[in-house]
This record gives structure tokens, sequence and C-alpha cells, in this order.
């Protein structure tokens, strides 16, 4: 390859700007603008003919038709619309329009150059923009996830901008009893509060079967704060609705769609959401996180502990308790589908963990147990046996019937894996919670015995 005598049949071809001349030999020598590599073909050439040299006015370049002359005027447009926006960092993307692509092709094919030799147009664009957004916004290009996309549509002459969302992540605990995590909407008047021109009865008009949800105790807040658009809920997996979720509460991922501020006071934010839920929820833990964490808060199968208050049908001794309880206690567990959730869920047979299984007696018909299991263990049916359905269970060992009559979460925890792990944050990391008690294993029993 001779390049000045490929730049000399290029620049023949009519006018051509620095930039577009440069971009056909991009690929050569790093530290330069391709309007640099233009500018200095074009003198190496009249040197080395001992020509007058000769610049060439971009706005005549018959290539990009005046648009490398645009990198400025573009930056500042991308700046102007975002003014309101608190962003870190962005990413440029431009829509080339087909005559300007037509264009690169036969200028390099004109010289007897591969079509796409160098660079093609867009990618200058985005990069030459791009570095020029960053000073004027005071932020940064990031090629992953970046807070703001611009879209340069030439073309319609106009800068797109997507504000990507954000992102808080917390725990949350429930205080009181029938809370579904997020909006249960009625299904007999869908969600409209009247059934034909009548108040909804079973859901006395309110469009909703409950008052009040996790979520809509929570996410308002966090997308007013943020000024987005709108907001969505992700939970670590849910508990039951009459169940209460307390102790260490229950990870989740708050996203705010279109925010126009990110870098929020996440101590002030949880004084905000917990006046508002007024003690029916409560959060902690706040911070700033990137959007793969809604991924890993939904997909890690976290472990969980539980508080059960049970009542059999006759009396149970303490010391019958403690044996059936010991017996549970590092069981493998099998649970076909429960009756309550047969109509949701596909009907099968799984096998979970129970890590470790205590409690005592409150009076001859009613105990409190609390069981630590793996993710998905159902603990209403491995204390009631659900008809057969879960085995072993408490019911069977015991040889009584025994219900819980009442549920809390106490304990979710991300195990080996915590939650809380700097690489999902933006700035500080919330305190990692101490890690989940340890399972226990038959080896550490037998070790711990005498
Ligand atoms: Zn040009
Ligand atoms: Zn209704």
């Amino acid at each position: 390859m001779n390049v000045l005598a490929d730049a000399r049949e290029l620049a023949a071809e009519g006018p051509v700007c620095d930039a577009c001349l440069g971009r056909a030999f991009a690929d050569r020598s790093h530290g330069l603008t391709n309007a640099d590599r233009g500018r200095s073909l074009r003198i190496a050439a009249a040197l080395d003919d001992d020509e007058p040299y000769e610049s060439t006015d971009t706005a005549d370049c018959w290539v990009c038709e005046g648009l490398c002359a645009e990198f400025d005027a573009w930056a500042e447009r991308c700046a102007a619309a975002v003014e309101n926006v608190e962003f870190d960092t962005y990413q440029v993307g431009t829509r080339t329009p087909p005559l300007i692509q037509e264009n690169e092709r036969l200028f390099r094919e004109a010289a007897g150059m591969e079509p796409d030799a160098g660079e093609a147009f867009n990618s200058e664009c985005n990069r030459e923009v791009g570095k020029r957004i960053g000073p004027l916004t005071d932020t940064t290009v990031d090629f992953g996830r970046p807070d703001v996309q611009f879209t340069l549509d030439v073309d319609a002459d106009e800068v797109e901008v997507d504000v990507h969302s954000a992102f808080v992540y917390g725990r949350y605990r429930k205080l009181e009893r029938d809370i579904p995590q997020t909006e249960w909407p009625c299904n007999a008047c869908d969600k409209s509060g009247y059934v034909g021109s009548h108040p909804c009865e079973k859901c006395g008009g309110t469009g909703y079967l409950y008052e009040h949800s996790v979520e809509e105790l929570t996410a308002p807040i966090v997308r007013d704060v943020m000024d987005g658009t709108d907001a969505t809920f992700h939970g670590a997996g849910r508990e039951d609705v009459d169940a209460r979720m307390v102790g260490t509460g229950r990870p989740f991922v708050i996203e705010v769609i279109e925010p126009r501020r990110r870098n929020v006071d996440t101590d002030r934010l949880e004084g905000d959401i917990n006046a508002f839920a007024e003690g029916r929820v409560e959060v902690d833990r706040l911070g700033l996180a990137h959007y793969d964490l809604v991924e890993r808060v939904k997909g890690l199968d976290a472990s969980k502990r539980y508080r059960a208050e049970v009542e059999f049908d006759e009396p149970v001794a303490a010391d019958d308790l403690a044996a059936a309880l010991d017996d549970l206690d590092g069981a493998t567990v099998e649970q076909y589908t429960p009756h309550r959730v047969d109509h949701r869920r596909a009907s099968l047979t799984r096998t979970r963990e129970v890590y470790e299984a205590t409690g005592k007696v409150d009076d001859p018909t009613h105990a409190t147990v609390e069981i630590h299991g793996a993710g998905g263990l159902y603990v209403k049916e491995l204390v009631s046996g659900d008809e057969g359905r879960t085995q072993p269970n408490l019911a069977d060992r015991l040889g009584v019937s025994a219900e819980v009559t009442a549920l809390d979460v106490v304990g979710v925890y991300g195990d080996a894996e915590p939650f809380e792990d700097p690489a999902y944050f933006r700035g500080s990391a919330p305190e990692p919670l101490e890690a989940a008690p340890e399972p226990a294993s038959e080896d550490d029993a037998d070790a711990s015995e005498e």
C-alpha cells in the first residue's frame, strides 16, 4: 500500500475535507484525528511533488457534504438537550444518511481501495461529538451502560435522548400482615372500581384487593425524589400476603424510569419513605445501584429464616416437639406443589434443604418454631404436611394435625453471595448484612455432638 499515492488519487476525485480524506487511512498510526491525517497527507504530497499546498473548505466536501464541520454544533445541541438532567455517563450514536454512506463507498472505490477502508463516518462522528460532550457537561463516556444515550439523526436534523433508568437498592420490612408486595388489582372490576355503573363490591370500589402494597408505599417516593416518569418494584422473591417480613428485611430494587436526578441522598430518601409508609413498611440499607443488580436480586436463590406460630389439634409434649424438630433439622424435604399455589405454578415435586429447625411449646396445643431453609421451601406445608404432599413434615412426625396460624419471615440471606456486593453499586455500597447462620451440615452436627 502506497499511502501517498492513494491519497493523491482520493484528493483528485473532487473537493474532499481533511477528515474524510484521513478517515480512509484511519487504521494507519495512532494519536491522530482523521482531520490530522488528511491534512498531513495533503502536505506530504505537496512537499513530495513540490507543488503549492492547498487546503479544502470542509463545507465544499462532496463525501460528507460538510458534516465533518458540525461536530462542535452537534455536541452543543446534545448538551442543551439534557440541560435539566443529572447524569454521569453517556454514549453517542449516529444515524448516518444513506447518501453519505454511498459517497464514502464511491470515494474509496474510485481510488481502487476497499469500499470500507479505514473508518466509517458514523464511527468518527460518534467519537468526535462524544469527546466534545464530556467537557461541556462534566461527564464521561461509557461504552457499557451509560446514564444517557444520544442518537444523532442527521437526516432529521435532530438529537434523540434516551435517559436510562436509575436504580435504588434497599431492604424492606413489612410490619403488618395482609399487605402484598406489589399492587394487587381487583379482577372483578379490572382495576376500574366499577362493575357496569355500580361500585365494585369485591374491592369496595377502590380497584385494588388490598389497600396498601410494599410497592405503593415505597416506589412513588423514589420516583418523586429522582424526578422520574414512573417506577417499578423488583423484589428478591416475595412472602405470602399474610406473612410479615421482619428481621433482616428483604432485598429489593426500585427502578426509576427517565430520572432527572440520580445522585440522591439515600439517608434522606430512607427517612422520606419511612415517614410515608407510617410504620406499615420500613426500609434500610439503601444504596444507588447499577442496572445489573435487578437481575441479581430477582435471580439469587436466597435462603430464608421463618418464625411460625403453630397450632396442634391435640396436646404435644415439649420433648416430642424437640425430637420432631431435631429430625427435620438438616433434612431434605420433598414437596409436591402445594394445593394453595396449584393454580399458579406447574405441579411438580421438588427437593429443598432444611438447614435448621428449632422451637418451643407455648402451651400444650401451641408452639413457636423457627425454620431456616433453602430458597423455595414451603414452610406452611413443612408444618402441616399438606395432606401428605410434603415429606417429611412436622404433623406426621408428631402424629397430630398442625397448622401455621401466623408466619413471619425473619431473614433473607444471599449466603455466600451477599446482596450488598460493592460491585453492583454506584459510589458507596450499603453495609453488607452479616452472613446467614451456617447451615447445619451433617458433619457439623456430628462434630458438635457430645
Ligand atoms: Zn468531508
Ligand atoms: Zn373491584
